[in-house]
């Protein structure tokens, strides 16, 4: 499930670098958001929301936090950055990329800016190995990983300001305590439901269905042909669409920022055969904080399988 990433940065300096991301890399486009001044606060970058979410909520009013990839509507297939987006990266304290060939261009942006910075690559941070020769790198969706990344921010914004290591401590502890909240709300999804077939279009949620016991259905051929940005051979996507068709699962969940004519085909199929549909993204939606967007998906994804 390693997307064929593709990082390509200009060697021109201070000239927008054009950047395409692999089939499950997510949004771009747009400049790179961020809250308020730096003066006095840690400066932290990270890859996408999702990762500058947890790092806000640890962080508090300490820092001041840059997600490159932020908007949910861009095209999820590429991603433009700019020389703001390595300036940022070259004044940053704490870098956090999601790492696993996911967002390769943060790394070549490190390198490109000289930039001082810790980089926390969750990933690594989550110990996660290749299954079957596949790694899935959306560790997002796994809240044990969750909770190693949120401890190594914790240490690094420590590392970085000693006088408050009480204060990070504390955010990270009432975090995880959120954390341990959505694994109670996944494993009475599990309670109910453990061993039900799902059919996904793309990897992202694996961890996530995982967790909640439930059986991926679909062709590996698919949701790896979707994520790397391929077309799907003729026979799997019919085995995929025999799935919906003859009700073998008893969700589809649609990853909404990996989507083309052949994710287009599985969700009509669905549609038309009454399987529910739970839709996922790679980011942040506008308005949620990661605690609220993952509570959010298991409820989605309870009250589809309750149907
Ligand atoms: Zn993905």
């Amino acid at each position: 499930m390693r997307p064929a990433s593709r990082a390509a940065v200009s060697a021109l300096v201070a000239v927008t670098a054009l950047i395409a991301l692999g089939a499950c890399a997510s949004s771009g486009g747009g400049s790179p958001t961020s809250s308020g001044s730096t003066s006095g606060r840690i400066a932290v970058v990270a890859s996408t929301n999702v990762w500058g979410d947890l790092a806000r909520s640890v962080g508090g009013s300490t820092v001041t936090v840059t997600s490159i990839i932020s908007d949910p509507n861009a095209d999820p297939h590429s991603y433009e950055a700019s020389a703001q987006t390595e300036l940022a990266i070259a004044k940053a304290t704490l870098v956090i990329e999601n790492g696993g060939g996911y967002d390769d261009f943060v790394a070549t942006m490190v390198k490109a800016s000289g930039t001082k910075a810790r980089v926390l690559d969750a990933v690594t941070i989550s110990g996660k190995q290749p299954v079957a020769g596949q790694l899935n790198e959306h560790v997002w969706y796994d809240f044990a990983s969750v909770d190693k990344v949120v401890a190594a921010i914790a240490a690094a914004l420590t590392a970085a300001d000693p006088a408050q290591a009480d204060l990070f401590s504390a955010n990270a502890s009432a975090l995880t305590g959120q954390v341990a909240g959505l694994q109670q709300q996944l494993a009475a999804v599990k309670a109910a439901h453990a061993g039900a077939g799902v059919a996904i279009t793309e990897p992202v949620p694996v961890y996530l269905l995982d967790g909640a016991g439930l059986v991926d259905k679909t062709p590996a051929a698919f949701s790896a042909a979707i994520e790397a940005q391929n077309d799907v051979p003729p026979a799997v996507m019919q085995s995929t669409l025999a799935l919906l068709t003859r009700h073998d699962v008893a969700a589809l969940v649609y990853n909404e920022q990996a989507v083309g004519p052949q994710t287009s085909t599985v969700l009509d199929a669905a549609t038309r055969a009454g399987v529910p549909v739970v839709p996922v993204t790679e980011t942040l939606p506008a308005g949620k904080t990661y605690v609220t967007w993952m509570a959010s998906n298991i409820a989605a994804l309870g009250s589809a399988l309750d149907k």
